[in-house]
C-alpha cells in the first residue's frame, strides 16, 4: 500500500467534507460505474477460462512410484484409469513399473492423502549413511537405491547428491524415541545387523526380531547386535523395539529390516563311506545339546576389540552361507562358517580377545575350541588335530588356540572357523572388514 499516492489519485474525484466523508460528483460516479462493470465483465470472462485451462506454469501432478505400487492402485488413488496412465507416460508394459519412476498423472484431482508429489535432492554430509537419510525423509533404503541407481548402498560419499523420493513428511518416531539406526541396510542374509537407538529419559529398552530377544547395551546411545539367519527369506522382517520410561510407561515402535539375498549357491559334499555314519541324527543331537549348553551362558562384558583377524594362513575353500547337500541328499543346511585350506599342524589363532568357553573333542566338529567374546558373540575353530587352550582361559587376539587337522566330519585337513551372534551363525568376513558395532 502506498497511502500518499492514493490520496493524490482521489484528489481529482472527491472533495473531503467537514464530517470526514467523501462526496463524488455525477461524472465521476459514471466513470466509477463503468470501471466496475468492466472489471466485473473481465472477471466473468476470465473465470471459466481459468477452469478450462490451468495456467501453464502450474505443474501437472508427478507421482514417484513407491515400493509395492501397482499401476491400478495409483489409478485408483488419483481417480483415473490404468489406460490413461499408460497413455500419458508411454508405458509399454503396465506390469512393469519400478520404485523411483516418475509418472505424470493426467487430469488428476489431487489425492485426498498427501502422497508423493515431488522428490527432493539431498546432499550427503560427512558420516551420513543411506539408512540415516532414509529415516530422515521417512523413506526406505530400497527406494533410495532404486531412485539413484546405486550399485552398492554402503558406498555413498560426502557431497554426493541423492534424489529422495518421499512418500510423506518423515514420520517422526514417537517419544521417547529420538533416533534409530540400522546398519547395514539392506542387511544381507547371514550378516550381523547393528541396531542403534537414541531415546530420552528411558529406564529400559528391549527388542524382538524373528521371535528372538534383542538385547541392548550401553548408556545414552544404546546398541544391539542381531544375527540375521542365512536362510532368512529376502524381504522385510519386523523388528519391535519397546522403550520404558521412568514412570513405567511403555512405547513400542515397529521397524522394517530389509534383508537382501546373499546369492549363496549350493554345493554337494561327498563323504567317504566310513565318515557318512557320523551323520547319525542321534550323534548330531547330542552335539547340538552340548553346544546349546555352551552358547546358553555368555559374558555380560564386551571382550572383543576392533576388527577380527583371519585365524589361519591359507586360501578359502568354502565360504559362508553356501547351501549344502550331503552325498546328493536334499538341501537342509548351509555352511555355517568359512573353510581354510591349510596343512595339518598349521597354527590356528584366536581371532579376537575372549574367554575359552569350550576346548574338547566333538563328534561332528572334531577337536573344537569355542571362544566367548562377550555379549553373545562367539568364535568357533573346528577339526583341529591338537587343542592348545583350556576352558576358562583368557586369550588375546593372535594367541595360538590349536593346530589344523581333519578330526570329526571333515573330508581332509582344513580349518572351519565360524562366528555366532545372538544365537545365529553369521558371516565372519563382515567381522574382519568392519569394527562392530
Ligand atoms: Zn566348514
Amino acid at each position: 500500500m502506498e497511502p500518499a499516492r492514493s490520496q493524490d489519485v482521489h484528489a481529482g474525484f472527491a472533495t473531503r467534507q467537514p464530517d470526514g466523508g467523501l462526496q463524488i460528483c455525477c461524472e465521476q460516479k459514471w466513470n466509477l460505474l463503468k470501471l466496475a462493470i468492466e472489471v466485473l465483465f473481465a472477471l466473468l470472462l476470465l473465470t471459466p477460462l481459468a477452469y478450462a485451462a490451468p495456467p501453464a506454469q502450474e505443474p501437472a501432478i508427478v507421482y514417484v512410484v513407491q515400493l509395492d505400487d501397482t499401476l491400478s492402485a495409483i489409478a485408483l488413488r488419483y481417480e483415473t484409469t490404468v489406460q490413461a496412465l499408460v497413455r500419458a507416460n508411454g508405458i509399454t508394459n503396465p506390469e512393469f513399473i519400478y520404485p523411483g519412476q516418475r509418472l505424470v498423472i493426467p487430469g488428476a484431482s489431487p489425492a485426498p492423502e498427501p502422497v508423493v508429489q515431488s522428490s527432493v535432492v539431498h546432499t550427503v554430509r560427512r558420516g551420513e549413511t543411506l539408512s540415516r537419510i532414509a529415516w530422515r525423509y521417512g523413506t526406505t533404503v530400497q527406494a533410495l537405491v532404486a531412485a539413484n541407481n546405486l550399485a552398492n548402498p554402503n558406498l555413498i560419499h560426502c557431497g554426493q547428491k541423492l534424489i529422495v523420493p518421499f512418500a510423506s513428511p518423515a514420520e517422526p518416531l514417537p517419544p521417547p524415541f529420538v533416533a534409530v539406526e540400522l546398519t547395514p541396510l539392506p542387511v544381507v542374509q547371514g550378516q550381523t545387523l547393528v541396531v542403534k537407538v537414541k531415546a530420552e529419559g528411558i529406564v529400559g529398552l528391549s527388542g524382538l526380531y524373528e521371535g528372538r530377544p534383542v538385547v541392548f547395551e550401553g548408556e545414552g546411545e544404546r546398541w544391539a547386535l542381531v544375527g540375521i539367519h542365512a536362510l532368512t527369506e529376502a524381504g522385510t522382517h519386523p523388528l519391535k523395539l519397546v522403550a520404558t520410561d521412568a514412570g513405567g510407561q511403555q512405547v513400542e515402535v515397529l521397524l522394517n529390516v530389509l534383508v537382501a539375498d546373499g546369492g549363496y549357491g549350493v554345493e554337494d559334499i561327498v563323504l567317504p563311506p566310513g565318515r557318512a555314519s557320523l551323520l547319525d541324527p542321534n550323534l548330531i543331537r547330542v552335539e547340538q545339546e552340548r553346544l546349546a549348553q555352551v552358547f546358553g551362558v555368555f559374558g555380560r562384558r564386551q571382550l572383543w576389540v576392533g576388527p577380527f583377524i583371519v585365524p589361519v594362513e591359507g586360501p578359502v575353500t568354502s565360504r559362508f552361507g553356501t547351501r549344502r547337500s550331503y552325498n546328493g541328499g536334499p538341501v537342509r543346511s548351509y555352511h555355517e562358517g568359512i573353510d581354510y585350506d591349510a596343512p595339518p599342524g598349521a597354527a590356528v589363532l584366536a581371532t579376537n580377545d575372549g574367554r575359552v568357553a569350550l576346548a574338547e573333542p566333538l563328534t561332528v566338529r572334531g577337536n573344537a575350541v569355542i571362544i566367548d567374546h562377550g555379549l553373545g558373540v562367539y568364535s568357533g575353530y573346528y577339526h583341529l588335530s591338537e587343542i592348545n587352550v583350556q576352558k576358562g582361559q583368557l586369550v588375546k587376539r593372535g594367541d595360538v588356540v590349536g593346530k589344523v587337522g581333519d578330526t570329526g566330519l571333515a573330508t581332509g585337513p582344513h580349518l572351519h572357523w565360524e562366528i555366532r551372534v545372538s544365537g545365529i551363525n553369521v558371516d565372519p568376513t563382515q567381522w574382519i572388514w568392519e569394527t562392530i558395532p
